[in-house]
């Protein structure tokens, strides 16, 4: 056996956390902790992984296929909205797991893929009694990473609510926690708002491993060329230097290949999501350079022909969406209705549809997100540790006494940010 071969097989036997391990006895897929896709990006350096979002199956397919061609470590995520309770997607939290191992066992996939469960939102006290049930049953179900997502709370609930559910994500598995959603102009995160929940948790001892900032941009279909702010990314995460949290960069769609490279070169952002770009490809909808769908001068969406799903099922589709009065940027609510349609195409069209999607995430990582042969350092983390559990970036620092509920509240009175407008938190 080769070095490479016996490497993977050495990680396969110690580098599956125990959730993965009862799920798939028998797997040779290399499912980890999100923890070891952040640590090999930070191993290579101003290197980010890309997050897919598995809105159906061909994105699962095809950017699984991507990160196997670049040797690059990978996160296949999907958020509360797109596979909740209420979700609107087919691959959910739920079996979404159970979908990446098939097909990483499929395509003899060998680079490690960590499985996030994106944008858990707790937007009420409700919300956070829910989460103390649901959480554990995402992790039954394979999740090996989460975002915890209080965000719209004020800032003292909002790190009240991080650490009101630490306890049920188990201590080995990748934690994003967020502080601003992306959103557009208003709103944007300050270094005090990040400050006080990073520094909040660290007198708790809990050490996230990524933090979601609101540094300017809009999920999905942009339609201002605002952006991703590169320099309040940068600042943000300098400000955060010593807590050893990486970044997380939500709603990509929509930013150039230049932007996302200055992210991935000037910050410490090592998760990039993308979400909508991915969806369009499966489809056949022309996108732009900008990973956004392209419109003609009727606003309408542009099919091509020899990609993507067949030209009858997009008419159906655009049928479907125009007697439920979707708009453009609501088309992601087709994704369940037609997702059995989508898997019933015949076989090559079926290709066709993730390899569109392999093209365009091997091109991203490869060419922007600097991630090729991220999937090897992965591997050589987990052999270090000679573990699942890659253990905590950083130590506690800040003193619990002064952290407590009650300073937490008061402090947080003090702190002016801005929430600004309600965000739609998918990707
Ligand atoms: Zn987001």
């Amino acid at each position: 056996m080769s070095s490479k071969a016996s490497d993977f097989q050495k990680a396969l036997e110690i580098g599956r956390p125990p959730n993965i391990v009862k799920l798939f006895p028998h797997s040779k897929a290399l499912l980890v902790s999100g923890k070891v896709i952040d640590r090999s990006m930070i191993g290579k350096g101003k290197a980010m992984a890309i997050a897919a979002n598995g809105r159906n199956h061909f994105v699962i397919r095809g950017a699984l296929a991507a990160a196997q061609r670049a040797n690059a470590a990978i996160i296949v995520e999907i958020a509360k909205s797109e596979g909740g309770k209420n979700a609107y997607c087919a691959v959910n939290y739920w079996n979404m797991a159970r979908q990446v191992d098939a097909v990483c066992n499929e395509l003899g996939i060998t680079v490690p893929v960590a499985v996030h469960a994106d944008h858990y939102g707790i937007k009420s006290q409700k919300d956070l009694e829910e989460a103390k049930t649901e959480i554990p049953t995402m992790f039954d179900a394979g999740i090996t990473s989460i975002a915890v997502d209080a965000s719209h709370l004020p800032d003292d609930q909002n790190l009240l609510a991080n650490i009101a559910v630490n306890p049920v994500i188990p201590k080995w598995a990748g934690y994003e926690t967020e502080v601003g959603e992306i959103k557009g102009k208003e709103g944007l995160s300050t270094v005090e708002e990040a400050l006080f929940l990073i520094q909040g948790l660290n007198a708790n001892s809990i050490y996230p491993d990524w933090i979601a900032l609101n540094n300017g941009t809009t999920h999905g279909i942009e339609a201002s060329d605002a952006g991703i702010q590169v320099e309040l990314t940068r600042d943000i995460h300098n400000a955060l230097a010593k807590y050893s949290v990486s970044g997380a960069q939500h709603g990509t769609s929509g930013n150039s290949s230049e932007r996302l490279r200055r992210i991935a070169q000037e910050t410490r952002t090592t998760k990039a999501n993308v979400a909508t770009a991915l969806q369009m490809i499966t489809w056949g909808v022309q996108v732009n350079e900008y990973g956004n769908a392209f419109l003609d001068e009727n606003g309408e969406f542009v099919k091509v022909s020899d990609q993507g799903v067949s030209d009858e099922l997009w008419a159906e589709m655009v049928a479907y969406a125009k007697s439920k009065s979707l708009k453009a940027g609501d088309y992601k609510k087709l994704n369940l209705p037609f997702e059995n349609k989508l898997v019933s195409m015949p076989r090559e069209i079926r290709e066709r549809m993730s390899k569109g999607v392999e093209e365009f995430v091997y091109e991203l990582l490869t060419e922007v997100f600097n991630a090729r042969d991220t999937g090897s350092i992965a591997i050589e983390a987990i052999l270090k540790a000679g573990s699942h559990d890659l253990g905590p970036k950083a130590e506690r620092i800040e003193d619990p006494a002064r952290w407590t509920e009650a300073k937490i509240k008061e402090r947080a009175s003090g702190l002016k940010g801005d929430k600004g407008p309600k965000g739609d938190f998918d990707d």
